[in-house]
C-alpha cells in the first residue's frame, strides 16, 4: 500500500508535469471504485489546474472554477501519464484528459478513491474533517505528542497509527520510526514521557523526510505507484528484517503482531 512518502513522491511528479495544465475533459470508465464517483466529476472540463496538494494520502486537485478533485490510491491505485491517443489499460477507472496527455487512475483492487467538492468547502468534508497534524509540519512535535496520547491505554505504535493524532505514519514507517527513538512498539501510549515524545516526533520527521528524498531522488519523468517501496527499503533498519541482526547492537530482529499489523523491532536496543 502506498504510504505517505510514496503519495508525496507521486504528487511531486505529477506538480512538475501537469500544474498549470488545462483540463480538457474526464472519462469515467466506471461509477464507483471504493465509494460512488460523483458523476459531475465526468464532466468537468475546460478548466486550469491551480494547484496540487496533499493531505495525509489524499492528492487534491485545485482546479480554477473552485472544484477541487480529491484522489486516494487505496492499495492497489496508481496514476499513470499517457498518450492521449493510446487505448486505456484494463483498470484504467478515471481518464483525466490533459492538453496533451492523460492522467489515468489505474486501481485493479478499487480500494481507491475519487471524489469532487467545491474547495471552499473543503473543511466539511468527512474525510478530511477529522485529520490530525501532518507529521512534516511545526504542528507537528514533541509537545504536541504527549498532549495528543495523554491517557492513552493503547500501544504507541497503534497509536501514532492513528489518522487523528499524525496522519501519514503507516505500518512500515511506524516500526521504523519507533526503533530510531529507542522505544518498543508496545508500551502504552500514554506512559511515553516529553523526553521520548520529542525524540520520537523528531524520529517520524527524520524517517518520512528520508523516503520522500529517497524517492524524489528516483523520480524521473513518469509518476506512478505500485505501493513497491524499492528505493527506500534496503534503508529499513527493523522492517521486515525478523530474525535478522540489529544493526546497531546484533541482537536478533523480532516479529510481533500489534493492532494486527506486523511490527518489527530490537529487544535490546528499544525500552
Ligand atoms: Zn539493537
Amino acid at each position: 500500500m502506498p504510504e505517505l512518502p510514496e503519495v508525496e513522491t507521486v504528487r511531486r511528479g505529477l506538480e512538475k508535469k501537469i500544474l498549470h495544465a488545462t483540463l480538457r475533459g474526464v472519462t469515467l470508465r466506471r461509477p464507483d471504485l471504493r465509494f460512488p464517483i460523483p458523476p459531475a466529476l465526468g464532466n468537468l472540463q475546460n478548466t486550469r489546474l491551480n494547484a496540487l496538494r496533499r493531505r495525509a494520502k489524499y492528492l487534491l486537485m485545485d482546479f480554477d472554477n473552485g472544484q477541487t478533485v480529491l484522489v486516494h490510491l487505496g492499495m492497489s491505485g496508481r496514476l499513470v501519464f499517457a498518450d492521449a491517443a493510446t487505448p486505456p489499460a484494463k483498470h484504467d477507472h478515471v481518464l483525466f484528459h490533459f492538453d496533451g496527455e492523460d492522467v489515468r487512475f489505474n486501481d485493479a483492487r478499487r480500494f481507491g478513491v475519487a471524489d469532487m467538492y467545491p474547495t471552499v468547502q473543503e473543511h466539511t468534508v468527512p474525510a478530511l474533517a477529522a485529520l490530525g497534524p501532518e507529521p512534516l509540519t511545526d504542528a507537528f512535535d514533541g509537545k504536541y505528542l504527549l498532549t495528543s496520547l495523554k491517557g492513552k491505554k493503547s500501544a504507541i505504535k497503534t497509536a501514532i497509527m492513528d489518522n487523528t493524532v499524525v496522519v501519514g505514519v503507516g505500518n512500515i514507517y511506524a516500526s521504523e520510526s519507533l526503533f530510531r527513538a529507542g522505544i518498543l512498539p508496545a508500551r502504552a501510549a500514554g506512559k511515553l514521557t516529553r523526553a521520548q515524545t520529542d525524540k520520537l516526533a523528531g524520529c517520524i520527521k527524520d524517517v518520512l523526510t528520508e523516503a520522500i528524498a529517497a524517492g524524489g531522488s528516483s523520480l524521473k519523468d513518469y509518476v506512478q505507484t505500485d505501493g513497491s517501496l524499492g528505493y527506500f527499503a534496503h534503508r529499513f533498519r527493523v522492517y521486515g528484517r525478523d530474525g535478522q541482526l540489529c544493526t546497531v547492537c546484533g541482537t536478533s530482529i523480532r516479529k510481533v503482531i500489534i493492532g494486527q499489523r506486523s511490527t518489527f523491532f530490537c529487544p535490546v536496543c528499544q525500552k
